[in-house]
């Protein structure tokens, strides 16, 4: 799991593998606890909007 910025909710959440939709390159996309979908690179400190 990791703690990542969500563009949606500007939070910084706790995310579990659970969570992990796919992943796309080298992006992790993720459903947040708000219901965004999100990509995140390893590595960044914020995500982007999926
Ligand atoms: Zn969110």
């Amino acid at each position: 799991m990791f703690v990542i910025a969500c563009t949606t909710c500007t939070r910084r959440q706790l995310i579990f593998p659970s969570q992990v939709l796919r992943v796309d390159g080298d992006q992790v996309v993720y459903r947040c606890w708000c219901g965004s979908e999100q990509a995140w690179v390893p590595g960044s400190a914020s995500a982007t909007a999926a």
